[in-house]
């Protein structure tokens, strides 16, 4: 029986994992759950998980919730606040930590897990980018164990080899006879858009993704493919290799995950359904598999695969993240700020889609440069990029 804590429990992720949990009572407890907002959500997961400790980020929230669970008599205890997040994520009884937070609040509770040695399994991928060698310097040091959930980082682990899988962060691709990583997207939902219509593209158009259903801010960041761009960057930082060594591919069925290409000629690929049970519950089980109620692929029913490059002038936001990851810590960090602040605005009805990109452009170059090594100054530099997109804001709104 292993212990959990789910950081970001009500999102898509935290709720695809408890359904994976929920048919393994034999082998998984819950210890810990968290949210930011949905109180109700959180207190029906605790009626039915009966975890020892939950967190509600926002007092006020935290406060609701202990009501509910005082009402119905239940045992949990009810924290509240960001150190919150840290004490569970770092609690002793915790063997594995799902990081599921979404963008960069997640980074510091998910660091917490990895200096206690945790088996983390890493969804939050905006933590990654902004930290990257710091992030994965601390795995290292304190023997944690990072499982990817992603699910092109978790298809890309599942076609390595047994031995380099034990350690993706430090030994290198090509001593393994890996010469690409082939990093797959479906394009999102505006592959075949005309650019000229992009200024008009609506909040509900951009979260309605084909193939997916996900969070909003990921379902707006897979519209843009800056999504595509985080998880370029988390590649480099996961498996250790250059800005050369990773490709993207664009494959609208979304059946192969990612592929990892070998020096002989060779290109083994992870394929599946598009649903997230399927990486979760394989970082779950690891080494071992265990079962989901994920439907089988039945090849006499898929659609022709099909593969293209990502134009330039569509996808403005990979191309961005690429960048930045070539410039290094700094430009990634302040990118990542920066695209978070541009989406909320999206989604808030203050700018248009094609500004997006704008204002992450305008970060990149004001930031790119800067040197941002420990965690101190990425937090710093975090919160300067927020601070500037607010001010550019002000500016386009
Ligand atoms: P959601 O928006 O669905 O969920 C986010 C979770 O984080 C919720 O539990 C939310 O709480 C909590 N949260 C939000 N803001 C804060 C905050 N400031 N402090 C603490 N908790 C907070 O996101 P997803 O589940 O879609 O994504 C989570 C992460 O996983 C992201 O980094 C995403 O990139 C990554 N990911 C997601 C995939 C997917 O299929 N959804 C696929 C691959 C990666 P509440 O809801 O209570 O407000
Ligand atoms: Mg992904």
């Amino acid at each position: 029986m292993r212990s959990l804590v789910i950081l970001g429990a009500t999102g898509s992720i935290g709720c695809n994992t408890l359904d994976v949990v929920a048919m393994h009572p034999q082998l998984y407890q819950v210890l810990g759950l968290t949210g930011a907002t949905q109180v109700e959500k959180l207190f029906s997961q605790i009626q039915q998980f009966n975890p020892r400790y939950a967190v509600m980020t926002d007092a006020q929230a935290a406060h609701q919730l202990r009501q509910l669970v005082k009402e119905a008599g239940l045992p949990t205890e009810v924290w509240s606040g960001a150190q919150a997040l840290c004490d569970l994520a770092a609690h002793p009884d915790a063997d594995i930590v799902m990081a599921a937070i979404v963008g960069a609040a997640g980074l510091l509770p998910t660091l917490a897990a990895v200096e206690q040695g945790k088996t983390v399994l890493l969804a939050n991928k905006e933590a990654l980018v902004m930290s990257g060698e710091l992030f994965i310097n601390k795995v290292q040091q304190h023997g944690a164990t990072l499982l990817p959930i992603d699910s092109e980082h978790n298809a890309i682990f599942q076609c390595l080899p047994a031995q380099l899988q034990q350690n993706t962060a430090t030994q290198k691709l090509a001593d393994f006879g890996i010469s690409k990583l082939l990093l797959t997207g479906s394009g999102g939902p505006f592959l075949r858009k005309a650019l000229s219509e992009f200024a008009h593209i609506t909040p509900a158009q951009a979260v309605a993704h084909p193939n997916w259903v996900m969070g909003q801010k990921i379902s707006v960041d897979s519209a843009t493919m800056m999504n595509k761009g985080l998880e370029f960057i988390e590649a480099r930082w996961l498996f250790n290799c250059a800005a050369d060594d990773i490709q993207v591919v664009i494959h609208p069925q979304s059946i192969i995950h990612s592929m990892v290409q070998y020096t002989d000629g060779s290109v083994l690929a992870q394929l599946g359904q598009p649903d997230m049970r399927t990486p979760i519950a394989h970082a779950l089980a690891y080494p071992q598999r265990i079962q989901t109620n994920v439907k089988p692929l039945n090849f006499f029913e898929l659609a022709d695969f099909s593969f293209s490059k990502p134009e330039p002038e569509r996808y403005p936001n990979l191309y961005l993240a690429i960048a930045a990851c070539g410039y290094g810590q700094g430009a990634t960090t302040a990118l990542n700020a920066a695209n978070e602040i541009a989406v909320a605005a999206f989604l808030a009805g203050q700018i248009s889609f094609t500004d997006i990109a704008r204002l992450n452009q305008a970060a990149l170059g004001r930031f790119a440069t800067v040197k941002a090594p420990d965690l101190e100054s990425i937090l710093d530099l975090d919160q300067q990029a927020r601070a500037y997109v607010h001010d550019q804001l002000k500016k386009v709104s």
